[in-house]
């Protein structure tokens, strides 16, 4: 972290917002000049999807106009561009995420597919009837599915560790769950809803301590937090390229390399095969034996671009600014009378759910919208989470790295105008 970070960080919180150039950033990314509905954008739903930098944007046309074929296939000059690419895009993603190798990342089509993945090939050969996996109660529905899909194939169990009223994982509680047929800890590395930055390293350990295994879902984690899995000692992380300011169509399976090497591969065809008969098929090692069929070529050029582009700002610069930007958003929506705030955990992230007394979610979100402001609305794919707290839905704000103070003073001014208009 540099010092000026540091003191940034030492200072009063609020005082982080704005504290890096954010206009020169704003500058990068072409959407923050859109108007809508005759108003500028205010962007606040990047915990959905983030917007994108010119810097992707172009290395994209530049590798779609000049560097462009199938990748590990042609013996010509540009497929082997094409392929340099794609295997160095895979290498910046190890080196981000401080993987031990390139093998060890495999590219899917985003967090959703990479935990799908898992479950259909990790769980499918090595979990059975009557073994456990734990999750929590704040995890998004493709943390979720995939393993009750699992439970209803082999009759694995599933238990939940509980969150108190701030949305902290209990941790005590969550260790009590575990027992001699645990298998495996599933767990947000940071909530979508919440903002909740779960304790991943004392997560690992439990896990292991246990005799289970641990998967991250990194989707909002890896973007607010970073990670470094092999001091996490993660066995499993994964995330989606979108949210990190890359394009949508990739996403990524960290997992360490001896379980790869277990794991049987998940969909067939070509690419992942070594030698085809038709009596029989023999795979190749991960990651390539995880990747069927023509890969997300381009998307992985654009991921490694946003990776050194996110990387070039510095993480640590991010998660300060945001974490101003979440500072000052708490202070001002506390000015709402009605509004309620849902997450005040201890470690949290730019990411802020409330409801707003007389005003369903969707509501806000509409009113709001009509004065440029985007937020999202909903139970955010993680109903579980709604039902702990006795509600259907939620508004919630998301910071990215471009947002800025006057952003969430326009929230709160468009937050108070939809109040008159429902009161
Ligand atoms: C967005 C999100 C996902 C799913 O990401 P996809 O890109 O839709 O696969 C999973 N978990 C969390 C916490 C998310 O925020």
């Amino acid at each position: 972290m540099t010092t000026a970070i540091k003191e940034n960080i030492a200072a009063d919180d609020m005082d982080r917002a704005n504290f890096y150039d954010v206009d020169a950033i704003r500058d990068d990314f072409p959407s923050m000049s859109l108007e809508v509905n005759g108003h500028p954008l205010v962007f606040l739903d990047s915990g959905a999807s983030a917007q994108k930098p010119v810097q992707v944007l172009q290395r994209m046309d530049r590798a779609y106009r000049e560097e462009y074929a199938n990748v590990h296939r042609g013996a010509y000059k540009l497929s082997e561009l094409a392929t340099e690419n794609y295997e160095n895009a895979r290498a910046t993603v190890a080196q981000f995420m401080n993987a031990g190798s390139p093998d060890e990342i495999v590219f899917t089509r985003n967090a959703t597919a990479a935990i799908n993945l898992v479950a259909a090939t990790y769980g499918r050969e090595f979990l059975g009837e009557g073994d456990e996996i734990i999750l929590s109660q704040m995890e998004h529905h493709a943390n979720i599915v995939p393993w009750q899909m699992l439970r209803d194939e082999k009759g694995i169990v599933i238990k939940v560790a509980p969150i108190d009223d701030d949305g902290n994982l209990l941790i005590d509680a969550f260790a009590e769950l575990f027992g001699p047929k645990t298998k495996l800890v599933a767990i947000t590395h940071t909530s979508n809803v919440l903002g909740t930055v779960t304790p991943i390293k004392e997560i690992a350990a439990l896990a292991h301590a246990n005799g289970a295994l641990v998967l991250f879902d990194g989707a909002q984690g890896i973007v607010h937090a970073g990670i470094d899995v092999q001091d996490v000692d993660a066995d499993f992380y994964v995330f989606t390229g979108h949210k990190l300011y890359g394009p949508t169509g990739i996403g990524v399976l960290y997992g360490k390399q001896e379980l790869l090497k277990k794991m049987p591969p998940y969909q067939g065809g070509g690419d992942m095969i070594e030698l085809v008969t038709i009596e029989k098929t023999t795979y190749r090692e991960p990651p390539a034996r995880f990747e069927a069929g023509t890969p997300p070529i381009i998307e992985a050029v654009g991921l490694a671009a946003a990776i050194d582009y996110v990387t070039a700002i510095g993480q640590d610069a991010i998660a300060a600014h945001e974490g101003g930007l979440l500072a000052y958003a708490t202070q001002r929506l506390s000015e709402i009378d009605g509004l309620t705030v849902f997450g005040r955990a201890r470690q949290k992230c730019g990411i802020v759910s409330f409801t707003i007394d007389g005003v369903h979610p969707h509501d806000i979100g509409t009113i709001i919208d009509s004065r440029g402001v985007a937020i999202r609305a909903g139970h955010h794919c993680a109903q579980p989470l709604m039902e702990r707290f006795g509600i259907a839905a939620t508004a919630r704000a998301s910071f990215g790295m471009y947002n800025k103070k006057e952003d969430v003073d326009k929230l709160v001014d468009s937050l108070l105008y939809a109040k008159e208009i429902f009161s």
